[in-house]
């Protein structure tokens, strides 16, 4: 069996065209089930035997024989779906989301479910219930998170492509750290239908995989209008880029604070587009400041609300014997992780009476401040794209950030600004630096995600940086 492994769903479109699904498949989960990097929260015992029908009936679909992860706070009909917590174990969903719908009909076989941050609620995936995932760079290492689990297992050849999702970088930190691609859409542009709720106004589902083309596949895939979720937007309302891109704005705030080989390695990525005909300026967006408080009051505040309905009575975790007066609390004691608590408490707090103008209300009055911001810096400047870094350092050691939450918030502050306003973004290896990958993000003008593709797969057809991940396979 030759190992077409190493390139992505186009390799491994090889084993479906050769009769070799099956075999390709069973390997693949062998390998997951070595477990190096505890990626995966549950693997899918079936996913060799739907490998098998598709050997033998063959069948359509642009993902067919695809093995693809999903990250486990996504509904799947018959896995169990933990959103990486205690007090979700056990929940077995009747129905699967609608993206996960969608990549079934596409043809493509859900392998697992993947470790996250207990219930996205993170940078590392440490605080997940069932332990942290290593980063396949450097197993000393975070992989980065929320959806850490999702980013190693692409990296390291456990899956072709992943889903993960986006509340305030989860899909494109990951995607840093491991140096693969990830895709964050507009809001509106994937259906949120089955997704376990964190903080509805700002989250995404987004995609992964070791190339911008293989994630932009799975985009295209999963995306378009659902009767299901009101919020999600009918495609004829995307828009449609040229392909002849003009300028990038080079978001220079927070510089001081980026680590030097990172930013070194942003800038040579800007001067590479430059080289091929892509003018860059530098801009400066006055509310972005305001951005971290913001981000973290709002995603909170929902988050409080969110998790009200885990008591014990409808999901997962039971208490036996317990008083009726306690039962919701002791549940919640046992079955929620430290940083949960920390925000279903900090938001309970900025939503309650004579706190909620300060902050709660502030903080969505700073966030229409910063989506004009960037409004006003694509029109008047008239920019195809913002570009900084994904995050301003290399993937840290395990266990260096998780007790200094401060510090694990601060390295957010790229990613959530886009969260705030809606914008889609994508993030794509731009270089490494002491074995360690660094990744550089594009954010895009509402429902152009063509156009940071675009851009995002010309830089890759220039550069070599993409093809490194295959050096893990
Ligand atoms: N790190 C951010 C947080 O902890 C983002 C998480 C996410 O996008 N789900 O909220």
């Amino acid at each position: 069996m030759k190992n077409y492994f190493k390139d992505g769903i186009k390799g491994f479109r090889h084993f479906v065209e050769d009769g070799e699904t099956e075999e390709a498949t069973r390997r693949l989960i062998d390998k997951i089930k070595e477990n190096r990097f505890n990626a995966y929260i549950t693997v899918c015992e079936d996913a060799v035997e739907r490998a098998r029908e598709i050997d033998k009936n063959k069948g359509d679909g642009r993902l067919l024989g695809m093995p693809i992860a999903v990250k486990d706070n996504l509904s799947t009909r018959g896995v169990e779906t933990t959103c990486a917590s205690k007090i979700l174990r056990g929940y077995v969903p009747p129905y699967d989301a609608t993206v996960v719908e969608r990549l079934k009909e596409n043809g493509a076989i859900i392998v697992g479910k993947t470790n996250m941050d207990e219930f996205a609620m993170g940078t590392t995936t440490e605080t997940s219930f069932f332990g942290s995932t290593r980063n396949p760079w450097d197993e000393d290492r975070v992989p980065g998170g929320s959806s850490g689990g999702s980013a190693a297992a692409v990296a390291s050849g456990e899956c072709i492509a992943s889903l993960g999702t986006d509340t305030g970088g989860s899909v494109r930190c990951p995607a840093s750290f491991c140096g693969i691609s990830g895709i964050k859409p507009t809001y509106g542009f994937v259906s949120r239908y089955g997704l376990i709720a964190y903080s509805n106004s700002l989250e995404c589902v987004g995609t992964m995989g070791s190339s911008i083309e293989d994630a932009s596949l799975l985009l295209d895939v999963i995306s378009g209008k659902d009767s299901r979720d009101s919020t999600s937007i009918d495609p004829t309302l995307y828009r449609r880029s040229s392909e002849k891109f003009g300028k990038i704005g080079v978001l220079t705030q927070f510089f001081d604070g980026v680590e030097e080989d990172v930013l070194k390695h942003v800038w040579n990525a800007i001067h590479k587009l430059e080289d091929l005909g892509i003018e860059y300026e530098e801009i400066d967006l006055p509310n972005l400041r305001y951005a971290l408080s913001s981000y973290y009051i709002i995603a909170m505040s929902e988050a409080s609300s969110n998790l009200a309905r885990y008591d014990g009575v409808r999901y997962g975790l039971r208490g036996k014997d317990l008083a009726w007066d306690t039962t919701f609390s002791r549940i919640r004691a046992e079955g929620f992780g430290k940083e949960v608590k920390r925000r279903i408490l900090m938001g309970t707090f900025s939503l309650s009476a004579g706190y909620y103008g300060k902050y709660y209300l502030k903080a969505l009055k700073v966030r229409n401040l910063i989506i004009k911001d960037f409004e006003g810096a694509f029109r008047k400047r008239k920019l195809d794209a913002i570009v900084s870094p994904t995050m301003p350092y290399k993937p840290f050691k395990l266990g260096e950030k998780i007790e200094d939450p401060i510090s694990m918030y601060l390295s957010d502050i790229y990613t959530v600004p886009v969260n705030l306003t809606g914008l889609p973004s994508v993030s794509i290896p731009c270089g490494f630096s002491e074995g360690l990958p660094i990744g550089i993000q594009l954010i895009g003008r509402a429902f152009d995600e063509e156009t940071i593709i675009n851009i995002a797969k010309i830089y890759e057809e220039n550069t070599d940086h993409q093809k490194k991940v295959s050096g893990l396979l």
